[in-house]
């Protein structure tokens, strides 16, 4: 078992209270993963108070110096890919070849941020008169508040906190209390790799002492979150008193569209690795299959053979395709969601049951389940699961497929699998989600092309990842200068 402390002005610290909590493996509750410092308001207050006595001096060197710090912890975070990943499937449970996948996309997402430092800067524009010079400063906007949560335990904090940092902004991170110990690790990386001391402050702790401290603290100028839409609507609220700047990226109910057309083979492989992969804890999981109705039989067939099929167990034992649920209040909501669905009329054409046999018993393991017969109607076709639940619903044609699909309050990802190129393109236009797939997975995403969402899957202010992510964390300053006398 490990032990870890918070990570306050470059120093391991005990809470301020003293307490502690545990965190067990999902997929054998018989493992304690590790053991941490319970944060608190005065732990957050502290931390705050370190980020901003580092801030002018981070925020003053050039961010070639940050970036090259950046690039450093992407080498560090790589040396250690297998014992991270290790790590990671333990406390979290996705499969070790995901979580392998995570860690790799960590150390790539700095290495991206710590060569872009070279590009950082302002404009020079054309001013109208002669012997003049107009042109911007990008400057950092000063502490900056990053609030994370359990899915993707080392991949959202590193997305955010790269460019947060690269930027010249000192950092208070609060990660998920259900899987902290990789952005503890993340700190641990960017310490050896020379970030000053109080750039960087990772609190864990209670959600609404520790995120709720950062939400309100006047200090706070900026806030990017990624979770829950009740929990990122509450956070926007209190952010807006005093114009702190915000970024909330949350829920989805993603969409695959299977057309008459397509490859039936394909659209039944990319359906279960978007929506069983990450056991469908993925904010861009795929949760509703809009199929014409000429080819609903044949591909709902495919799709339920293949889910049927998968190997479900702990994620370190090889061939296994989907790990537990994260914790015991997951899998009771991902059952809660089905047994609302079969109330509602929809059809168990796969799983619906959790697993016990032998080790199993030991896991939040559910399996890998399939509902039919499902209308827009019935709650499965709009809540977010956030589990191995994927819904079939019947459409009669693109129209009606486009119109359901678009019928929900989120809009996140949104894949379509036909050969139209026509209806594929129409389908980029009018689809209202932030990233749009064509005859690929909903889930997983380049790191240097924008992401977010739309409708209550986000602000939809500021995009994350890609060079445009520093966006969020650095503002312009236009400088007028005229040497013409
Ligand atoms: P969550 O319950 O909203 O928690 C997210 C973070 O907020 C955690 O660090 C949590 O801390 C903290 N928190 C809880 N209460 C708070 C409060 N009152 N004030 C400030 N912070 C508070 O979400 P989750 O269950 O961790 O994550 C699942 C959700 O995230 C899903 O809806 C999923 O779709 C969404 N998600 C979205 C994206 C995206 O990019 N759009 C990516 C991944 C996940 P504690 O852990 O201590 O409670």
């Amino acid at each position: 078992m490990r032990t870890y402390q918070n990570f306050i002005g470059g120093e391991w610290t005990p809470a301020s209270s003293g307490k502690t909590f545990s965190n067990i493996n999902p997929a054998d509750t018989r493992e304690t993963v590790a053991q941490y410092a319970a944060g608190g308001q005065a732990d957050a207050v502290a931390a705050i108070e370190a980020a901003k006595k580092s801030f002018p001096a981070w925020a003053a060197l050039t961010p070639v110096a940050r970036g090259r710090i950046l690039g450093k912890a992407s080498q560090l975070l790589e040396a250690r890919k297998a014992e991270l990943a290790e790590l990671l499937t333990r406390e979290e449970g996705k499969t070790l070849a995901e979580a392998t996948g995570e860690v790799q996309r960590a150390a790539d997402i700095f290495r991206f941020f710590g060569g872009l430092g070279y590009t950082l800067g302002g404009q020079t524009i054309p001013h109208d008169l002669p012997g003049n010079l107009l042109f911007t400063r990008r400057e950092p906007l000063g502490v900056v508040g990053l609030i994370t949560p359990w899915n993707f335990p080392v991949a959202i904090p590193a997305w955010k906190l790269a460019p947060a940092l690269l930027c010249g902004n000192a950092v208070v991170l609060k990660p998920a209390s259900q899987a902290p110990a990789l952005a503890l690790e993340l700190a641990k990386a960017l310490a050896e790799a020379g970030l000053p001391k109080g750039v960087l402050n990772v609190v864990v702790g209670d959600g609404r002492a520790v995120g709720g401290e950062l939400a309100n603290h006047p200090s706070i100028v900026a806030l990017s979150f990624t979770g829950s839409y009740p929990i990122g609507r509450q956070i926007y609220q209190q952010l807006a008193p005093r114009m702190a700047r915000a970024q909330m990226e949350m829920g989805g109910k993603n969409p695959t569209i299977v057309l008459a057309d397509a490859d039936l083979d394909l659209a039944a492989t990319l359906v279960i690795r978007a929506g069983f992969g990450l056991t469908g804890q993925a904010c861009t999981a795929t949760s509703r299959v809009l199929v014409e109705k000429s080819v609903l039989a044949a591909f709902t067939e495919k799709l339920t053979t293949r889910a049927c099929a998968l190997k479900v167990g702990n994620g370190l034992t090889a061939g296994i395709d989907m790990g537990p649920a994260v914790n015991q209040s997951e899998l009771d909501g991902n059952f809660a969601h089905l047994e609302g669905a079969l109330k509602e009329g929809a059809e168990l054409l796969c799983g619906g049951g959790r697993l016990r046999d032998g080790d199993l018993a030991h896991g939040f393991f559910m399996q890998p389940t399939v509902l039919g017969g499902v209308t827009p109607q019935m709650k499965i076709a709009s809540e977010e699961v956030f589990g191995p639940v994927v819904a079939v619903l019947a459409v009669e044609n693109f129209d009606e497929a486009l119109a359901v699909a678009n019928g929900v309050d989120v809009g996140l990802s949104a894949s379509i699998v036909t050969r139209d190129l026509k209806k594929a393109m129409l389908y980029a236009e009018r689809i209202e989600a932030g990233v749009v797939k064509i005859n690929q997975i909903s889930t997983g995403l380049a790191l240097q092309a924008p992401f977010g969402g739309v409708k209550k899957s986000s602000t939809d202010s500021f995009k994350e990842q890609g060079a445009g992510a520093v966006e969020f964390y650095s503002r312009i300053k236009t400088v007028y200068l005229d040497y013409s006398a």
